[in-house]
């Protein structure tokens, strides 16, 4: 990120204590001359499951743009950087609880910064100084240090949610070398105060928008950001209800479908899930499927499953399986519940994005998180999964906890449970794949009452 340079000190309340030149200086040392190589080993993973993708069996041709927009450094960069040139302003974003259409209606152009790239958890985990981080919130560190990393380094400003010590630690981190936003997450979503607490905190990110861009946030530009995200939410859900029908996409295709709408137009976005909606009802009319109906059916819950980490997702389908459903922020959650108002004034509309950013999030940073478990049950019943994968980035306390605490309703209802917990490097293949092998035997064999131990 270039944001050091460009910005003294952090614009938040909390004073930076560093000066910017020794928080450069500190920086320089961390990253090492290492940025290029960073960079470019990063690429080279993205080609490399990208490689991989394109020789599944069966593959819709509509994944083609998919994967021209996987590569972050492709045409999305070039278009992002030709916005930035024209004036225009990039906000990147955390998590599940910043509202596109607050950035949309402002002018800015939205990126989510969620990444599973492992190059740069060495360097992001050095900034932060907690090896004991989940690698998530390292890698973001990482790309966010490192000049000129694709994407990242076009961020003017960041918006950043603190639903976990991982992103809390991570923004303030950020808060040292560029301008940013603190929001303040609700962890338990009852009551009152706390509806009217998080109703400001969506103000304060209107209020920051406009502040940035010079230009008042019109009710006309809210509505229709309003009703742009709520296109591509319901060409999501249409998307969700072909795939449950028939196995006609790999859930590889379908998660990498869903990074997408991280970086890109979403308008473009929703034609394009719209074209794959349409192929993949036709390969399921044509009884062309990726997957035979006796294959092993597997549900992905946890931590998220970031683009180019597709660890899991590839040793799932490559021993013989299909994700046929999730339960990630970084999956089926991306875009599930929209602003939902008949009413448009102002406050109406603000009031309605609040309402949709926080109560039907399953993050498991709520407490009581009822609605986790349903959403959970839900998507096993409506995908007729065989078996639940719960993925667990090392660090994260609050997926274990949820991992452990989900598994006892399941088992009570004879659905088998595998726990993985894992890094971004490779390093433990060998061991997954033995475990997820065990597994869908158990699954092919009936065996229901037998669980692997979380
Ligand atoms: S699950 Fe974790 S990473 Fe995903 S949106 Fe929630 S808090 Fe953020
Ligand atoms: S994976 Fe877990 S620890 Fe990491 S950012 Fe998400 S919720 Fe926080």
């Amino acid at each position: 990120m270039k944001l050091i340079g460009k910005s003294k000190k952090g614009s938040g309340p909390a004073e930076s204590v560093e000066s910017a030149s020794a928080q450069r200086a500190r920086i320089e040392t961390l990253v090492a001359g290492r940025g290029d190589e960073i960079i470019q080993r990063t690429k080279e993973k993205i080609s490399a499951e990208l490689a991989k993708l394109a020789l599944l069996k069966n593959r819709a041709k509509a994944m083609d743009y998919f994967d021209e927009m996987a590569q972050i450094d492709g045409p999305r960069a070039k278009e992002i950087e030709e916005f930035k040139a024209k004036g225009g302003k990039v906000v990147g974003t955390f998590c599940h609880f910043v509202p596109l259409e607050i950035i949309d209606a402002s002018g800015c152009l939205p990126l989510r910064l969620g990444c599973g790239h492992h190059a740069p958890v060495g360097v992001g985990e050095s900034f932060l100084g907690d090896p004991n981080l989940c690698p998530l919130a390292k890698s973001m560190a990482g790309c966010a240090i490192v000049d000129d990393f694709p994407l990242y380094s076009q961020c003017d400003y960041i918006i950043a949610p603190s639903p976990c010590d991982a992103k809390l630690k991570l923004g303030e981190a950020l808060k040292e070398i560029g301008p940013l936003l603190t929001m303040n997450v609700p962890r338990v979503k009852e009551g009152e105060s706390i509806r009217k607490q998080w109703i400001e905190e969506i103000k304060n990110v209107r209020d920051a928008l406009e502040k940035i861009t010079g230009k008042k946030i019109d009710k006309k530009s809210l509505k229709r950001s309003i009703i742009k995200y709520q296109k591509a939410h319901k060409a999501w859900r249409t998307l969700l209800t072909q795939k449950r029908k028939a196995n006609v996409i790999w859930g590889r295709d379908f998660l990498l479908v869903g990074w997408v709408s991280f970086i890109d137009d979403i308008e473009r976005w929703t034609r394009e899930v719209t074209k794959l909606t349409k192929e993949l009802k036709s390969m399921a009319s044509a009884g062309k499927l990726v997957a035979g109906k006796s294959t092993p059916r597997v549900m992905l819950a946890g931590s998220p499953v970031v683009w180019p980490n597709w660890k899991l997702p590839n040793l799932l389908e490559e021993s013989g399986a299909i994700i046929v459903s999730d339960e990630l922020c970084s999956g089926t959650r991306t875009f599930y519940d929209p602003v939902v108002t008949d009413e448009w004034t102002e406050r109406a509309m603000i009031v309605a994005i609040a309402e949709r950013y926080l109560y039907p999030c399953t993050c498991p940073c709520f407490s009581p998180n009822v609605e986790r478990e349903d959403s959970v049950m839900r998507e096993i019943e409506e995908s007729r999964a065989e078996g639940v994968v719960f993925h667990v980035l090392q660090g994260c306390h609050l997926h274990t906890l949820d991992a452990s605490r989900l598994s006892r309703p399941l088992k009570d209802k004879g659905i088998p449970v595998l726990t993985i917990r894992s890094e971004y490097q490779d390093g433990d293949i060998g061991q997954i794949k033995v475990r997820v092998e065990a597994f869908l035997e158990m699954i092919e064999a009936g065996e229901d009452s037998l669980f692997e131990d979380v």
